[in-house]
């Protein structure tokens, strides 16, 4: 123990020697990230357009001098126990059978590592639980019962995340879903094929993904969800995916995603987009090659349009290393939300490949 201790020192000072002659590019990330001057840097955060809040709170976390991943798990945590978005933790759309379940995944750009929660029941934090995989275990990735046991080793409470709201929403989905089955929807004594073409309850998805550089220029990212609404027990999407969903390297940048997670778990897009980057693309050139490498991946026609298209969406939101930053979106119409500094964030358009026409 006593000799590793030298070791560390002994590292630490020849980093700081290292620095001052010009070969920082040989030290490990984490003493970079601790020498980085903090004048040098400004600090960004990016997050898919229900990230206004979560944004406006990590940006105040990082100008205060907090690492960036704290400040983006502060920042969606808001999201998570906001009852009022059924995307994402407490009051999520639960799965077919009425349950909420929730994925998360983070990565912390100076330390290299990263963690991520599946299917992770009554947790209504579970971005919080994926920093304890990443910190406290020597695994990346816990799912469903084993996930859970982890949490509430780690003192997490459980709670029912259904909302009444929420399981309205399910229950209409559910006697909607056919006319052969039991479950009938609110009808009256004329009616025949109950729950027929009521298609009301829409099968959205949702999830916020967060990403940031702080003063000391490392960049950390988090994406959390309740996923796919009305999914399959155990279906699991993008989100909690390392380099699917999120995917931070300190040295170039980070991104994440929402949308269609099947679509982007074929295609691991997160992990492309960073490579794209550190080819030199922009931020927006990389998220948009993403969606065009998904557009072009697909192939089965009950996911095409007349004209070839995907029926579906997929949004990516990058940052680089500069402080750069842009979205991409295979459809038309979504934003992303930025702040770089100011007390509030704004929304910004995101690019795209194929223009939604307006109906
Ligand atoms: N990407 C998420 C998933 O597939 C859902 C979403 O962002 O809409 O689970």
């Amino acid at each position: 123990m006593e000799s590793k201790m030298k070791r560390r020192e002994f590292l630490r000072s020849t980093a700081i020697a290292g620095m001052g002659a010009g070969l920082s590019g040989a030290l490990p990330h984490e003493l970079l990230g601790q020498l980085k001057p903090t004048s040098i840097f400004k600090p960004v955060c990016i997050a898919s357009s229900n990230g206004l809040q979560a944004t406006a709170k990590a940006m105040q976390m990082i100008l205060s001098g907090a690492d960036a991943l704290d400040a983006v798990i502060a920042g969606v945590n808001l999201v998570e126990d906001d009852p009022n978005d059924n995307s994402v933790g407490y009051g999520g759309l639960p799965n077919e059978d009425g349950d909420v379940e929730l994925d998360a995944s983070v990565m912390h750009g100076p330390t290299g590592r990263g963690g991520a929660v599946a299917s992770l029941r009554n947790i209504k934090n579970p971005s919080r639980v994926a920093r304890l995989v990443m910190e406290r275990t020597d695994h990346v990735l816990l799912v469903g019962a084993g996930a859970l046991r982890f949490a509430k080793a780690h003192g997490f409470k459980e709670e029912n995340l259904l909302t009444d709201e929420s399981r309205r929403e399910w229950l209409k989905w559910k006697e909607n879903l056919s006319t052969d089955d039991d479950w009938l929807p609110p009808h009256n004594i004329e009616t025949l094929d109950i729950g027929e073409g009521i298609k009301s309850a829409v099968r959205n998805t949702g999830t916020i993904n967060c990403c940031a550089i702080d003063q000391r220029g490392n960049i950390s990212g988090c994406t959390t969800t309740s996923g796919l609404a009305f999914k399959i027990p155990g279906r699991v999407g993008d989100s909690p995916i390392l380099g699917a969903g999120l995917y931070v390297d300190n040295d170039v940048g980070a991104a994440g995603s929402t949308g269609r997670g099947e679509a982007n778990l074929l295609s691991c897009s997160s992990v492309m987009i960073v490579e794209y980057m550190r080819q030199g693309k922009s931020p927006e050139q990389a998220c948009l090659m993403a969606c065009q490498r998904i557009a072009a991946q697909t192939k089965m026609k009950r996911l095409l349009d007349d004209k070839g298209r995907p029926t579906f969406n997929v949004n990516f939101y990058a940052v680089n290393n500069r402080g750069e930053h842009g979205g991409a979106a295979i459809w038309s119409g979504p934003r992303y939300a930025v702040n770089g500094g100011e007390a509030q964030s704004r929304l910004l358009e995101c690019a795209y490949l194929y223009k939604r026409e307006r109906r």
